[in-house]
């Protein structure tokens, strides 16, 4: 079935009615791909670090090359470059923060170990001194006729929450088992801004936020880069707190946390205000700094089309030098993650740039920054969607795609939410790949990969990679090589280039999104959100 392509491409004559003929079917070149990955991750580049030497050189490579496919810039003034203005904060140690009942004396906590706070509003003193309010899980879904704030204003106040959503094994509540963006610590924030909280604590239950008070407290800790404001309401102090001092707090206003968890289960539930007060000085550095995401595209051919484009996007970026670690050992290499999608994408770029004719639509490639910061680039890539010369009608993400063989098992979580998933099954179906369903729908893998930012702003969006079942190997021995990665590589500076990789299954992957790319291109109608999805375009305003 690596064939695929060419067979998909040949030249169709039918009844008068000429099928779109492609003089030219390229074919995806395995060893191009490793390359790209032995250079994006070599010492040169330097874990392509944001607003660091290596990240600026990475996205100038890859602007190199789709300038050498013939690729036409799709970013600002006639460039290949979009320019993604971002701000670090770092929450400094002269920071305080404590709980005020009306009566009696105030709880002061102790950064890291009971709380972790990030001033979103970067700037670099805010004094907050406002009443706390608990909402529960701070949900409103209209779509699951669930409203925890019944009317409740929530501006110039603090919000108490839980992570995660109600619990549920109907498929019909907030997907079942399965996390929806609800679930999610950024909907947290983002929804509790929106209604104008000042600050939001959310409560740390290791089952519900599926990892430990250290994982918060890691990545929460040191600096954290945002996107520049720009109008979106966002919180003076993102905060997480653990579980027993949320316990502490509510116990202050004469309540007890569990049963105001089990109270958030039900629909009935309304917020209750604590009669007691957050005050806090939150004192920050801020420091701006500019990021790129980089944007080529070839022409669609129908004149009626091609203002509309699939897009395939991947992230560049990786965490750069540590310059705290020996030299020698600090270079974060990030070869799986992520110069394997990289070195797809641009795979993927020639090959688009030599399919003669062109397809319908267009097609759009965005290798994005700052997804190790949390999907930044992509976030940015979703806000202008609008100033983007073509209209992204659906996106396939490529992230950490491991160089281990040919797979027998494709994962595509999000498209079977999408009126694109038949053509996924049947292109599946050609390639002999099995769909492998998502292995952890509790976990929420879809919102924390690029794919979401565009999902998000009502774009058809789905991440492609293999599953864990590969040619000449059993499943067990596919998890073994996740466990390996996970475990002695991902995120540490051992994420590097070894020539025993084996690229044909990232070529593999590249193809099969070739493919979808080429249906979708020419499809006669546009991929859609299934009615009723979260992505959807529905009436109600909150999101
Ligand atoms: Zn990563």
């Amino acid at each position: 079935m690596r064939r695929a392509i060419a067979c998909g491409l040949s030249l169709v004559l039918l009844g008068g009615i000429t099928a779109i003929a492609r003089s030219i079917a390229p074919k995806v070149d395995a060893e191009k791909i490793r390359a790209h990955v032995k250079y994006l991750a070599s010492d040169e580049l330097e874990g392509r670090g944001m607003n660091q030497k290596g990240g600026d050189a990475a996205a100038e490579y890859i602007a190199a090359q789709f300038k050498s496919y013939g690729l036409k810039p799709a970013g600002e003034q006639g460039t290949y470059f979009q320019n993604v203005p971002m701000v670090a904060v770092q929450t400094l140690p002269s920071t305080t923060f404590a709980f005020a009942p009306k009566s009696g004396a105030p709880l002061e906590l102790k950064a890291l170990d009971d709380y972790v706070t990030t001033n979103e509003r970067q700037t670099e003193s805010a004094q907050i001194d406002a009443p706390i309010v608990y909402v529960g899980y701070g949900i409103e879904a209209p779509e699951y006729h669930w409203d925890d704030y019944k009317g409740y204003d929530l501006k110039g106040k603090v919000a108490l929450l839980f992570v995660n959503e109600p619990t549920s094994t109907d498929e019909k509540f907030f997907k079942g088992k399965a996390l929806t963006y609800y679930g999610r610590w950024t909907y947290k924030y983002e929804e509790t801004a929106r209604r104008g909280a000042v600050a939001t604590l959310i409560i740390h239950r290791t089952e519900l936020a599926s990892y430990p008070w250290g994982v918060v407290r890691n990545s929460w800790g040191g600096e954290k880069s945002f996107l520049k404001l720009d109008g979106t309401p966002k919180l003076e102090a993102a905060s997480w707190i653990q579980e027993g001092v949320a316990r502490k707090l509510v116990a202050t206003a004469g309540l007890d946390l569990d049963k105001l968890f089990q109270d958030a289960q039900s629909p009935n539930f309304k917020p209750v205000p604590l009669n007691v007060n957050l005050e806090a000085r939150i004192v920050s550095s801020v420091r701006p700094f500019n990021s790129r995401n980089v944007l080529g595209m070839v022409q669609g051919m129908n004149a009626a089309k091609n203002k509309e484009a699939v897009l395939y996007t991947a992230h560049y970026d990786h965490f750069g030098i540590d310059k705290s670690k020996p030299a020698g050992a600090n270079i974060y290499h990030g070869a799986v993650d992520n110069a394997t999608g990289c070195g797809i994408l641009l795979e993927l770029a020639r090959v688009w740039a030599e399919t003669k004719p062109a397809p319908q639509r267009s097609i759009l490639f965005a290798a994005v920054t700052a997804e190790e910061q949390g999907l930044l680039g992509s976030e940015y890539l979703g806000k202008h969607v609008d100033e983007l010369p073509v209209k992204p009608v659906l996106d396939l993400n490529y992230d950490a795609l491991a160089p281990l063989g040919i797979p027998e098992e494709v994962e595509v979580t999000g498209a079977e939410r999408t009126t694109f998933y038949p053509t996924v099954e049947e292109v599946a179906k050609r390639f002999s790949l099995t769909i492998k369903p998502d292995a952890q729908p509790e976990a929420g893998h879809y919102y924390r990969s690029d794919h979401f930012s565009l999902g998000r702003v009502g774009i058809p969006a789905f991440s492609v990679s293999p599953g864990m079942k590969f040619q000449g190997h059993d499943e067990a021995w596919g998890l073994a090589q996740a466990k390996d990665y996970v475990e002695h590589r991902y995120h540490q500076p051992s994420d590097e280039y070894n020539p025993g990789m084996d690229f044909r299954g990232d070529a593999l992957m590249a193809e099969f999104g070739y493919a979808l790319g080429l249906k979708a291109a020419d499809a006669a109608s546009a991929p859609q959100w299934l009615p009723g999805d979260e992505f959807a375009p529905k009436k109600a305003s909150g999101r």
